[in-house]
């Protein structure tokens, strides 16, 4: 089915909206090659990507969009996946006695979040939004990378073992995150209210150090337009209320029990998922345990 044109829409917001058919047609879609196997990205076998385009996001922070380099076939994942890519160091060394070389190889692979992006004239591709550390090893690779670059990527695999997202299997989800951990909580969210039938309220808990820091901020307020889904920024450098664009939230320091607990006495049935280093992991976990939220119901991403 191709994708509806304005003009094939009738505007008298009908039960059957060509818009929502089609939405719903390209999910099942998704699905069916998904489980047929027909995808590009292969969990057994790192595949090559071009790099296609390269975004700007926060201050440390860009989201950067591949396809596959053969033609005709898509990437599909399910929200909250990630990928592996790959990266071969190589150097050559040069040995004084005989004036032969050797070459040194060396394999480098760190794992990122597929998030959902505007792709615009690239359908089936993948996105991903990276941190970029000094002194990182990928991130130097990273930094280097030019539109037409080849990548190397294998996935998708689930972050939080084997628990998936079902839709209004709770009445709602608190996601706690920090940094790049909002990148599979913003995945999840996303896909929440583009299912229409999805009742499920989510309210993100999102840690960073300031406002210029929050990863995929303009994105996230976008998902806070919506009834269903609502955003608290925690702030732990602190901000001016200048910072603040348009409805966002801001508190000042770090997520604390007493913040959860208020979260959790507005919605009950719930599920908490958590996505940070493994110190906020633990440390959310132990808040979450402290107020009554029960192992079962906690999902770390990890
Ligand atoms: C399942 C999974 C999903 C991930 N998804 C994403 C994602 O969507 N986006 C993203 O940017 N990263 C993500 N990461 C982290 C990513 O895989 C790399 O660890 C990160 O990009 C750093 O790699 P590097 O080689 O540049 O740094 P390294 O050479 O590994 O480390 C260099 C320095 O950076 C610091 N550092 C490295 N990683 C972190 C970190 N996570 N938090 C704080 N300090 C750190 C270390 O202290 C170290 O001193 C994910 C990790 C996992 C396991």
């Amino acid at each position: 089915m191709d994708k509806p044109t304005d003009e094939d829409c009738c505007h008298s917001d009908c039960r059957n909206c060509i818009f929502d058919v089609y939405e719903k047609h390209k999910h099942q879609h998704i699905r069916d090659i998904f489980e047929s196997g027909e995808n590009a990205l292969s969990l057994i076998q790192y595949r090559p990507f071009i790099l296609v385009r390269i975004d700007g996001d926060s201050l440390h922070t860009n989201v950067y969009t591949f396809i596959p380099e053969g033609k005709g076939i898509g990437v599909y994942y399910n929200p909250g996946q990630h990928a592996v890519l790959k990266h071969v160091i190589s150097s050559d060394t040069r040995n004084n006695n005989d004036e032969s070389s050797s070459e040194t190889r060396l394999n480098l692979s760190r794992a990122y979040t597929l998030i959902p992006w505007d792709h615009g004239d690239h359908p089936g591709s993948f996105s991903v939004v990276v941190k970029l550390y000094d002194g990182g090893k990928m991130s130097s690779v990273i930094r280097q990378w030019a539109l037409g670059d080849i990548c190397f990527w294998r996935g998708p695999y689930n972050g939080a073992g084997s628990w998936t997202y079902q839709p209004n299997r709770v009445k709602s989800i608190i996601m706690i995150c920090m940094g790049t951990g909002i990148a599979p909580m913003f995945a999840l969210a996303r896909s929440i209210t583009e299912n229409e039938d999805d009742e499920t309220c989510v309210r993100i808990l999102y840690a960073s150090r300031t406002p210029g820091e929050i990863v995929l901020r303009k994105h996230v307020r976008e998902l806070c337009k919506f009834w269903n889904v609502a955003c608290t920024h925690f702030l732990s450098e602190g901000f001016n209320e200048a910072d603040k664009k348009f409805d966002e939230i801001f508190v000042r320091g770090r997520i604390r029990a007493e913040n959860i607990a208020e979260v959790y006495r507005q919605t009950g049935n719930l599920e908490a998922l958590v996505c940070g280093s493994d110190e906020f992991n633990a440390s959310m976990k132990d808040a979450l345990l402290s107020i009554g939220v029960t192992e079962e119901e906690i999902i770390i991403f990890s």
